[in-house]
């Protein structure tokens, strides 16, 4: 496979190369110029597989240019128990809720949150990249709590790699802060930015703006753009079909579709869902959901896409989704128009600020499965009371916008996989709130929350900021 940038200006490149970028040279998104096609037989051959097998067999599809030993070996590692506890992605039936709703847990890993899943094979997949070529990467990032520490926790300990993580002081859930800052691994870098989160991603732009200081300093990102995330994404929604379907015979499994139901904000997630059915992966329709920030929600409903500004940003009970624009829409945008109505049209964004494409809304759902709605802080309580009376369970205020929007769409007859994104533990303010009184707090979280803090502090100040990369930074 070889990948090409939506904005045209960039030599066919393979996946260990792209691995390592950020944006295509031409400020574009990189994505794959063709798809392979899954047919039944291949899924049904991956049916007995464990989840790294699986993995090997779905990122390998994108990363030919990758040993296929290798990458076993990076799959394995990625997806090992001491990660992952088995089951790695477990399959949860609310029939309760509703007769065909099922939850598919992605927060079994080390940082309680769906993103462990794609950041642990970068946490191997980008290593070994740079071992093979004599490079060391040093990644700088800004947080709001979910990218930072699954970062943190995917690249803890690697010799050539190192984390400097930006987050705004005092501004992150307890768990969140306590995930990062009780690392004590020399190449993970904490930071604590006397400022907002708006404030740390400035930061950030700031050094990303000066090629010289970058290239000196291999400074570089994992954000959700990689498209190692994307790829490591895609095995879930493989995963998820074939355990969906594990319990049918073989005459009602060859017709057998689901719908998939995800929370988002950047896009990325449901970015890797939209790759898989183009695959052949038989998932009938994606629901997309966001919160109240919903301008991914506005444009699958109008056509119209609108970037919202920072102020305009709501900072709400489901935080990971507070997003004003959606970095991954580019690249459905790309295949929805084609190259060439691409670059006629994608510009008008920047000279007007909004994009309307209402004209192609209708094709949303008739050619890709898109259907959307978001959800409000109330709707959100209500569905973690109504899952935790009817079945028992906790969910987090992101899995409850999932959930909340899914009752809202699904369909009889066709089962509906809502993807968990956060375990509740990671939010238990706003799951306490919704059942009315403090929530017990498990031992495991109970000890992270003990444990010593490693932090340092910064005011908001480029300079400062510079010294202390130039400080850590790893040499080749
Ligand atoms: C990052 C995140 C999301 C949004 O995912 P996107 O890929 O940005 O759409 C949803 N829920 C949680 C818990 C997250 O951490």
């Amino acid at each position: 496979m070889q990948f090409i940038s939506t904005r045209g200006g960039m030599t066919p490149a393979g996946f260990t190369e792209v691995l390592l970028s950020g944006l295509a040279p031409d400020g574009g998104l990189t994505v794959p110029d063709a798809l392979p096609s899954l047919t039944r037989e291949t899924l049904e051959s991956w049916r007995r597989l464990g989840y790294a097998e699986l993995a090997t067999e779905v990122i390998g599809l994108f990363a030919t240019d990758v040993p296929r030993e290798d990458l076993a070996r990076l799959t394995a590692a990625a997806y090992s128990p001491d990660r992952f506890p088995a089951p790695i992605v477990p399959l949860r039936p609310l029939t309760r809720v509703a007769d065909g709703l099922e939850l598919v847990g992605l927060s079994e890993g080390p940082t309680m949150a769906f993103k462990d899943l794609a950041m642990q094979f970068l946490g191997q997949a980008i290593p070994y990249v740079l071992a093979k070529e004599g490079r060391v990467l040093n990644i700088l990032g800004a947080t709001s709590g979910d990218t930072g520490s699954a970062a943190e926790h995917a690249f803890r300990g690697k010799d050539n790699v190192s984390v400097v993580m930006l987050s705004p002081h005092g501004r992150m859930s307890d768990v969140q802060r306590a995930q990062m800052y009780s690392l004590d691994d020399p190449n993970i870098v904490n930071v604590a930015v006397h400022g907002v989160f708006d404030d740390c991603q400035n930061l950030v732009k700031a050094v990303n703006a000066d090629p010289e200081f970058k290239a000196r300093n291999s400074v570089g990102a994992v954000n959700s753009i990689n498209v190692g995330r994307i790829a490591a994404q895609c095995v879930y929604y493989v995963w998820a079909w074939l355990r969906a379907t594990d319990e049918l015979d073989d005459a009602e499994r060859s017709g057998a579709q689901v719908d998939v139901a995800v929370p988002s904000g950047n896009f990325g997630n449901i970015y890797a869902g939209h790759l898989a059915r183009e695959m052949g992966v038989p998932i009938r329709r994606l629901i997309l959901a966001t919160n109240e920030n919903n301008v991914l929600d506005e444009f699958f409903r109008t056509g119209v896409y609108t970037p919202r500004s920072r102020e305009d940003t709501l900072a709400t009970s489901s935080p990971s989704m507070d997003i004003s624009k959606a970095s991954n829409l580019e690249r459905f945008v790309f295949e929805l128009l084609g190259a060439k109505e691409f670059s006629r049209r994608w510009p008008e964004l920047e000279a007007r600020g909004s994009l309307d494409l209402s004209d192609q809304q209708a094709r949303f759902e008739s050619e890709f499965g898109f259907v959307s709605a978001s959800s409000t802080h109330e709707e959100r309580l209500t569905a973690i009371r109504l899952v935790h009376t009817l079945t028992g369970r906790l969910i987090d205020p992101h899995t409850a916008d999932g959930v909340t929007v899914a009752l809202a769409l699904m369909e009889p007859g066709f089962p509906t996989l809502v993807l968990e994104t956060a375990k509740a533990a990671k939010f238990g303010a706003t799951v306490a709130e919704a059942l009315g009184g403090e929530q017990a707090v498990d031992e495991a979280v109970q000890a992270l929350l003990d444990a010593p803090q490693h932090v340092t502090e910064l005011d908001n100040d480029l300079d400062a900021l510079r010294s202390l990369i130039e400080e850590h930074a790893l040499r080749a």
